[in-house]
């Protein structure tokens, strides 16, 4: 998970990635998206989970049909999870069936500790990607949910009505509080594609696609087309992507998993990648990379390595202050990150205010044996 710092939960200690889909409203199509999204990173060949998290009104129950809906516990007391189709699922529904039948009477804290339940205390087992249905809002229950579980990514699933920008601006934010980053944002029931003409009908109006694109620079976001098809194979609970894989719908699935997957993996290891400068008094400057290495600079080698219009040449590249200029016992007072490729230390001898970019680091301190 990309959060080492996140007390590992039982059920959850092989689950490489979870990735949430949210909406703001119920019936926008959020367990639609999961449930085709969860089968096409399965499709791909990674182990998948998919775990129904919208205890107000379950749906895997109708959208995946377990042959034998039976729950049993393993020796540790946790659940095991059902398989179908290649996929570990699991669903509130099937732990009380009457939940099937109408909503469930559970006040806010309850629900977010049965869904936080459902997600730890089930044998997940070996996964590349949890897929967690998320109860539809963007309250206290969701933002509890998001602290409490290692959530890596979240995609949010909205429909192009008026106030659908405000709410997609809510929940990506909602998300950012716990720095959990928005991968997708997918716009369902975007437009009807006539059979005849191919020409797509906007009948809802142009949604927040476009506005989080022109005013956010949101550039992930993926349009689904209102088609019957799709409620009617999850009604009968074979999704688009099983029943007709082929299907151009059905490839837009596959398309936001691919995105989906690759952006989680770009950031994964961009996060993998950056190193933190630090000093402690009286010691060395050390360069921490998350993995554990560790690049010892001295701090006056440091200082001496400045390469600021003051220090070196804008031009020639001349080294313009030398060793003997420098006060042998230079330190740094403060470091600060800048963005995620480099490091700013305030010098002791106040002259100038460093920026060291990782990469030089590394290239000019590593040792080459390292
Ligand atoms: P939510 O999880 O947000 O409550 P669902 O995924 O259960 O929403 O979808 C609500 C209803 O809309 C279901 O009957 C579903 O089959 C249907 N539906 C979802 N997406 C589409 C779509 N793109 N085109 C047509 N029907 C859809």
């Amino acid at each position: 998970m990309a959060d080492s710092s996140t007390p590992t939960h039982p059920g959850l200690r092989n689950v490489q990635r979870i990735l949430a889909v949210s909406s703001c409203k119920g019936g926008v199509g959020k367990s639609t998206t999961s449930v085709n999204t969860a089968l096409s990173l399965a499709r791909y060949g990674l182990r998948v989970g998919l775990l129904d998290a919208d205890v107000y009104g379950p749906s895997l129950p109708t959208l995946l049909r377990p042959a034998s809906p039976q729950l049993f516990q393993n020796e540790e007391g946790l659940i095991l999870p059902l398989e179908i189709h290649g996929m570990k699922v699991m669903s509130f529904g099937w732990i009380d069936p009457e939940q099937q039948r109408g909503p469930a009477i559970l006040r806010g804290p309850m629900v977010s500790q049965v869904v936080s339940q459902l997600a730890t205390r089930v044998e997940w087992g070996d996964l590349d990607y949890l897929v967690i249905d998320f109860p539809p809002g963007t309250g206290d229950i969701q933002l509890t949910l998001t602290q409490q579980l290692p959530i890596d990514a979240a995609v949010i699933v909205t429909t192009p009505q008026q106030l659908s920008f405000v709410d997609v601006v809510k929940g990506i934010q909602m998300f950012d509080t716990v720095n959990v980053p928005t991968v997708s944002v997918v716009e369902n029931m975007s437009y009807f594609q006539c059979e005849s003409c191919g020409e797509k009908m906007r009948i809802f109006g142009e949604g927040a696609r476009k506005q989080l694109i022109e005013q956010f620079g949101f550039t992930h976001t993926m349009e689904m087309p209102l088609d019957p098809r799709l409620s009617a194979m999850s009604d009968a609970g074979t999704p688009m992507v099983l029943e007709s894989p082929e299907d151009p719908v059905s490839q837009l699935y596959y398309e936001l998993a691919e995105r989906v997957h690759g952006e989680i993996n770009r950031l994964q290891s961009e996060e993998a990648g950056i190193p933190t400068l630090s000093y402690n008094v009286g010691q060395n400057c050390e360069l921490t990379y998350p993995d554990g290495r560790i690049i010892e600079i001295n701090p006056f080698e440091l200082r001496l390595a400045c390469k600021c219009a003051e220090c070196v040449h804008e031009f020639t590249g001349e080294q313009l202050v030398k060793a003997e200029d420098l006060d042998p016992d230079v330190y740094p007072e403060a470091i600060t990150p800048v963005g995620r490729y480099a490091a700013s230390v305030k010098w002791s001898d106040g002259k100038c205010a460093s920026i060291y970019p990782y990469h030089y680091l590394e290239e000019k301190f590593s040792s080459p044996d390292a």
